[in-house]
């Protein structure tokens, strides 16, 4: 062989091992390329899922009064609250203000809750468990025409937490 040839041979042998090369990066595109997709195919999936509970969630007939406030909380926040409702639709509260507390006493057959003049906290269970509007809030502001306040409650709850 000649000097030449030797030369056109190790230029093919280089572009043969080039070849190789590129099929693999090819194959590598196409696996990550097929990952990225399966990546993208869970993702969307999990987000359909979430629709299908935002829907059947916001199928649910709200209070307009309500309405703002479930939406600010997360779907587990508002079904206790949906359940303090049913219980708070079958009873009427008398809020007795005393001045002296800043504070509404509620008497129920066994105690006296104290609901605070600003409505932000009530010594009912519920409320001292999960600091949520317990019925006795929800009947107040119902009664009084008002909405309740987004973001006036436990941070916890609130929707734009969950989407971290
Ligand atoms: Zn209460």
């Amino acid at each position: 062989m000649s000097a030449a040839d030797i030369y056109q041979h190790s230029v093919i042998i280089q572009l043969i091992a080039l070849n190789d090369v590129l099929q693999k990066t090819q194959r590598l595109a196409e696996v990550l390329k097929n990952l990225v997709n399966i990546a993208k195919l869970r993702l969307s999936d999990r987000k359909l899922k979430q629709n299908i509970r935002d829907l059947r969630f916001a199928t649910k007939s709200k209070h307009r009064l309500l309405k703002k406030f479930a939406e600010s909380v997360s779907p587990y926040a508002w079904r206790k609250m949906e359940k303090e409702i049913k219980i708070m639709k079958k009873k009427s509260y008398d809020f007795v203000l005393n001045k002296e507390t800043s504070t509404y006493n509620i008497a129920s057959c066994n105690t006296t809750y104290h609901l605070k003049s600003d409505l932000t906290a009530c010594t009912c269970d519920f409320f001292m468990a999960f600091e949520l509007p317990c019925r006795h809030i929800i009947s107040f502001h119902i009664q009084e025409n008002t909405e309740i306040p987004t973001g006036s409650f436990a941070e916890h709850w609130r929707n734009e937490y969950l989407e971290l």
